[in-house]
């Protein structure tokens, strides 16, 4: 961090949250921990849950504006009296560093692309970081929203897997995962997957994070069944959440290049 500040680049993350919401609470507080552990500098802006859609708009056209501020990431999900399409749009795409906004979607669409949507590059990151490589292999996403499950089969693709997107019409699942060598499980569904579902040998992530009744967290894979058959696999906790925080640190040090070159 001292070698880019020494070259005049300087991240800067702003971070809004609307609302009370206790699990988005936990996200940001991660995000702000991150910050300052990185060196990164950030500005937190926690909203009453009453705040109008113009009030939000308002603020994120200041951070569009302001040069300290290089990130700009409204924590998800907002108020239902608030668009959440009409609050990425109004993002600057180059202070996008979820990768939200339809510029940035049609880059990663395209393969050319500065920002990638945190979650599916940890997930990229962890392939890469295990020596995996995609190229050839039968890669299945449980799951096709539009931070995780659509950008991850694209990035997939980028790297020459042959990709299967599945979801919750997809007719036998089943035959879909167990044909998988590398399975991304992001449905929502706590331990949805299960070891019969995964093909031997296969690299199982589990995007998942979900609160049990116990309060304990728990992935979209039944881990102990799945274990067993998998070649690899990643907790949860522990595994692509911690690796999401650690993308949004390079997005936001990506940002304040672009920012600089703009
Ligand atoms: P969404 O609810 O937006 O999407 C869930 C997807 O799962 C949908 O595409 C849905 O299909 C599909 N689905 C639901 N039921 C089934 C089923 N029975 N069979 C097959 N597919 C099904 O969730 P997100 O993508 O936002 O998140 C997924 C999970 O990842 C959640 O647990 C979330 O908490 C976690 N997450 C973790 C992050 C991290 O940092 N690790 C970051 C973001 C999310 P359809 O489209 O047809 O409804």
């Amino acid at each position: 961090m001292e070698a880019l500040k020494e070259k005049g680049i300087n991240p800067g993350l702003a971070v809004i949250i609307v609302g009370e919401d206790p699990a988005s609470q936990v996200y940001v507080r991660n995000k702000e921990r991150a910050c300052d552990e990185c060196g990164i500098y950030s500005e937190k802006y926690a909203l009453p849950k009453e705040t109008t859609q113009e009030e939000l708009l308002n603020l994120i056209d200041k951070l569009n504006k302001k040069n300290d501020i290089s990130g700009i990431l409204v924590q998800l999900p907002v108020p239902e009296h608030i668009d959440e399409k009409t609050v990425i749009n109004a993002i600057d795409p180059k202070k996008d560093v979820d990768a939200f906004h339809p510029v940035n979607v049609g880059k990663i669409m395209v393969g050319n692309y500065d920002f990638v949507p945190c979650t599916p590059a940890g997930v990229m990151e962890l392939i890469d970081e295990s020596g995996i490589d995609v190229s050839g292999k039968e890669c299945v996403v449980v799951g096709r929203s539009n931070i995780v499950g659509k950008p991850q089969a694209m990035l997939l693709l980028h790297k020459n897997g042959t990709v299967t997107i599945c979801h919750s019409r997809t007719k036998d699942l089943k035959a879909k995962t167990k044909n998988a060598d590398i399975l991304v499980a992001a449905v929502g569904i706590p331990n949805f997957i299960t070891g019969d579902m995964i093909k031997e040998g296969a690299v199982v992530i589990d995007v998942g994070i979900n609160r049990l009744e116990n309060k304990k967290l728990c992935g979209d894979v039944e881990f102990e069944s799945a274990q067993k058959v998998a070649g690899a696999i990643t907790p949860v906790p522990g595994g692509v959440g911690p690796m999401t925080i650690a993308m949004l640190m390079k997005n936001t040090v990506k940002a304040a290049l672009v920012n600089k070159t703009k």
